[in-house]
This record gives C-alpha cells, sequence and structure tokens, in this order.
C-alpha cells in the first residue's frame, strides 16, 4: 500500500500508516474503495519509520509540503510510536503536523496517551459523527475485537468524547467533524453544539 499520497490541495502529504481501525464506519471511504486521489490505501504492510522516510522523499520530502496528516485508510494512533517518533521530524522541516483520528487513542493502548501526542502536534481533528452514543453505535459501529480489553461498547464513546475535550486543552489547533449525509439538520446542529461544549475550535460537515 502507499504510505504517503496527494489527495486536492498539493501542499499538505497525507499519510497512511495502518488499515487497522476501532471502527467500522457505515460510511467509511474502504467501503467503497481502495484508495484515494490515485493511490493505493488499502493494504497490511505497516512502514517503519525508515519506509515511511522513504515514502515521503519520493514525494519531494517533507519539507516540499506545508502540512503533514497522519490520515488514511485505518486509525493512525494503533501507531503511536511512529507517530511520536516522525511528527518531530516534519516539524524540524518546517511542516504542522495534523492527526486525523476516531478519538480511541487512550482505549486503543489502555492508558491516557494525549499528553504525548499533543507535544508533537499542532492540529487534531476528531471525527465526532454522531449528537449522542446511540446515533454513534449505529453509525460507527466499534468493533470490540480490535482491542486487547473486554471493553463495553459505550466506552467507544466516552473515550471519543473524553479524547476530544482534553485534546481542545492540549493541542492549539482542533477540529470536531460530521458525515452531512448520515445526519439530519438537528442532528447536525446538536453535533456542533457539543463540539463547541467540549471546547473545539473548528466545526466540519465533510
Ligand atoms: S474511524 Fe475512519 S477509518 Fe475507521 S471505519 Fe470510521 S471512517 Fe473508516
Amino acid at each position: 500500500m502507499d504510505h504517503a499520497y496527494l489527495f486536492n490541495d498539493r501542499s499538505t502529504l497525507y499519510l497512511n500508516v495502518t488499515n487497522r481501525c476501532t471502527n467500522r464506519c457505515e460510511f467509511c471511504v474502504r467501503n467503497r474503495c481502495s484508495g484515494l486521489g490515485g493511490s493505493v490505501l488499502r493494504g497490511d504492510d505497516e512502514p517503519d519509520l525508515d519506509a515511511l522516510l522513504a515514502a515521503i522523499d519520493e514525494h519531494g520530502g517533507a519539507s516540499a509540503f506545508e502540512e503533514i496528516v497522519w490520515c488514511g485508510f485505518g486509525e493512525p494512533t494503533f501507531r503511536l510510536d511512529l507517530i511520536l517518533a516522525a511528527s518531530p521530524l516534519f516539524r524540524d522541516a518546517g511542516c504542522e503536523v495534523r492527526l486525523n483520528t476516531n478519538g480511541h487513542a487512550n482505549l486503543i493502548h489502555g492508558q491516557d496517551v494525549l499528553p504525548e501526542l499533543a507535544g508533537v502536534l499542532d492540529t487534531v481533528s476528531v471525527s465526532l459523527n454522531a449528537p449522542n452514543s446511540e446515533r454513534y453505535l449505529e453509525l460507527c459501529r466499534p468493533d470490540v475485537d480490535m482491542l486487547d480489553a473486554d471493553i463495553p461498547l459505550e466506552r467507544f464513546w466516552d473515550a471519543m468524547i473524553g479524547f476530544l475535550s482534553d485534546a481542545s486543552r492540549l493541542v492549539p489547533r482542533v477540529a470536531a467533524s460530521v458525515v452531512g449525509s448520515t445526519l439530519d439538520d438537528d442532528e447536525i446542529e446538536a453535533c456542533e453544539e457539543l463540539a463547541r461544549s467540549l471546547g473545539a475550535r473548528v466545526f466540519r460537515v465533510r
């Protein structure tokens, strides 16, 4: 699979470092295709740091971009070690670093990893996706088998909400997003209210 890819904006480079995810969202792009922007993002060959840097070099290196985004066909925080190792290198090259996440990092790692993550990120975009737990479970369909521990389904919503709230205190820029086609207008309004109440400065309907 391609570990670095371009999509729309040529000043932004996206990184695809895992296909593992704790959700099985009904609207996930993975359900419809194998890649984006001409890249192949489906695959099991997760890169180590050298492989990732080599993939970035094929696009001209980190210094060729204004922003590098951890975002692919899976939840990037499964590769926490890679994010922590590589993000400072991107910043040294003059790039801002963004994480697009489902907000389950603390569930995945069984501890609060946000303070460490926040230290290497400029922006976090959290997929809120629903105005409440019930709708979240319907739309995002958390996958309990992706975690080592036996976690009740409701904890996935709580974890995402907690991550969004804490990130809003620890990271310079935090956005929450929803998929417009899956929610009605009242639900979207409720999502924005919730996101703002948790501290997100930006709310995006994608
Ligand atoms: S969290 Fe993202 S990668 Fe995971 S299933 Fe949902 S849309 Fe797909």
